[in-house]
């Protein structure tokens, strides 16, 4: 009787209970990745896929398996596979949101069909209908959430490790059922995908190293550096978190272990898990409310009539809005596939308070080019920085961006880096160059003519907005 581990965003070979379960049962074991281009992530998000399915394929050879990589009409290739291999058992890590939600449905269909089993495994800390208030409500609102994982942490299982590959058995795969899909293979190849990834390291060793690295040099100064987007303050691990690459089981116990290591530390430490019980909640919300990866948490805000993008969101998109923060996030975002937490707040408040843009349009850009972008945590995000999800920022609050600008980034040294061309101002016109145009024009004439110098009129806009959510 064959069995087919089924890979989706859990691209590892330790801590992965699929893969435990399955080599337990001493039975001929296949591995396989269904890539059906409909249903595919965003762009950036595919060039870190192709590229980690890779590292997964050598690590599985190690192994004596292989990975096998299925490109096509999902439902389509998932048959022709489990009657080709002659699969009776599916097991897979269970995934939240779309497009995960369909094609599980699809496969449930299909092992109905065949008569094969399917068995999902949870991959979140905690089964979210075991996190309830007293009433036996889910949580909306993220400290007392929080402060129930914490009470509960002894209760989230313990990474396995890894699995005992002694009496593995392997299916000799069909030539072409190795291949990396011809289509992830061009956008991994792309111009513009190869510096991208370039910057990065990738895969599950990557991510170990990753985590172990920021646990034992960084942590300390975790709280205070963490919203610094100059400094290399945060762990780093979101992209590997979302291709899960490591566990977050993995992933807690590790900090768990740093704190009886590093008492001393367990303050830091603990703020960092809670950033982990953010990314928790975000799967949690999805689970009990699948309608939000479209529709606003609280509802009134469906009713909003918003404008059609123009010019202004292309200007956000490329880093030209003429607000030095924004524009250094955004342009971070698209040199690297990843931005600062604390700058993704402001670019995203920009956004939708100041250009009055829809929280969708911003989180359909971060979707298409963040590698981290994940379905949950960017639905999250965006709506908490548009005033319209859970816990959010009140709808009539804007940042002002000039202001945390001085406060997040008071050398100037982010800025300088995703803005070359602001180099030369020094650091008390860096923030608001708008207030000095007729100097920065004579002064320095390349760079007036290649940055917009408009005032933003930041006071306006503010009052406009205000009129906005009182209309
Ligand atoms: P660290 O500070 O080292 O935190 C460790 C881990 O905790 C992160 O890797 C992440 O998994 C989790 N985490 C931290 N902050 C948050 C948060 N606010 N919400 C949920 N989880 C969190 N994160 C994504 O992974 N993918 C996204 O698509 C995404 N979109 C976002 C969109 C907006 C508008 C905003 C405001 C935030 C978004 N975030 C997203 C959350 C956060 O910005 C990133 O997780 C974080 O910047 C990743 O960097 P890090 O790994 O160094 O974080």
């Amino acid at each position: 009787m064959n069995q087919l581990i089924w890979f989706q965003r859990d691209l590892r070979l330790n801590d992965h209970t699929p893969i435990h379960r399955a080599l337990s049962q001493n039975e001929p074991t296949l591995f396989a990745y269904f890539h059906d281009p409909q249903q595919a992530q965003g762009e950036a998000n595919q060039v870190w896929l192709a590229a980690s399915l890779s590292k997964l394929q050598t690590a599985l050879q190690a192994k004596n398996a292989d990975l096998l990589v299925a490109e096509g009409e999902f439902s389509q290739a998932f048959e022709r596979v489990l009657t080709t291999y002659n699969v009776k058992n599916v097991l897979y890590h269970f995934e939240l949101g779309e497009p995960y939600q369909t094609i599980q449905q699809q496969a449930l269909a299909v092992c109905q069909r065949l008569k094969v089993r399917l068995t999902p495994f949870d991959q979140a800390w905690l089964p979210p209908e075991s996190v309830l208030t007293q009433q036996g409500n889910p949580y909306g609102v993220y400290t007392p959430f929080s402060k129930k994982v914490f009470s509960m942490l002894d209760g989230v299982p313990k990474p396995e490790g890894e699995a005992n590959w002694s009496n593995f058995q392997p299916v000799t795969l069909e030539n072409h059922d190795r291949q990396l899909p011809s289509r992830l293979k061009a956008i991994a190849n792309t111009d513009w995908a190869k510096p991208l990834i370039s910057q990065w390291k990738v895969g599950e060793q990557a991510a170990i190293n990753q985590a172990t690295h920021f646990l034992t040099t960084h942590i300390q100064h975790y709280p205070e550096r963490r919203d610094f987007p100059a400094i290399n303050g945060t762990s780093q691990l979101s992209i590997h978190l979302h291709f899960g690459e490591i566990s977050s089981t993995r992933l807690l116990e590790s900090c768990r272990q740093a704190q009886a290591n590093q008492p001393g530390h367990s303050e830091a430490i603990q703020s960092f898990i809670r950033q982990l019980i953010w990314r928790e909640f975000s799967r949690y919300l999805l689970f009990f409310n699948p309608g939000l990866i479209n529709q606003a948490y609280q509802s009134k805000f469906n009713q909003i009539d918003w404008p059609e993008p123009d010019d202004q969101v292309v200007a956000w998109q490329r880093g030209l809005t003429g607000v030095p923060i924004i524009d250094a996030g955004m342009r971070q975002l698209w040199h690297t596939g990843w931005m600062h937490n604390r700058v993704r707040m402001l670019v995203g408040s920009w956004l939708t308070k100041n250009l009055n843009q829809h929280w969708l349009v911003g989180q359909a850009w971060f979707e298409n080019t963040l590698l981290d972008a994940d379905i949950a945590n960017n639905v999250m995000g965006w709506q908490w920085v548009a005033g319209c999800g859970v816990d959010a920022a009140p709808y009539f609050r804007l940042f002002n961006p000039v202001v945390q600008s001085e406060k997040f980034d008071p050398q100037g040294h982010y800025i300088r880096q995703w803005l070359p061309e602001l180099a030369p101002l020094p650091n008390q016109l860096i923030h608001a160059p708008w207030d000095a145009a007729g100097k920065i024009k004579q002064q320095f004439p390349t760079l007036a003519a290649n940055y917009p110098l408009h005032d933003p009129n930041l006071k306006q806009v503010r009052l406009d907005h205000q009129q906005r959510v009182q209309a």
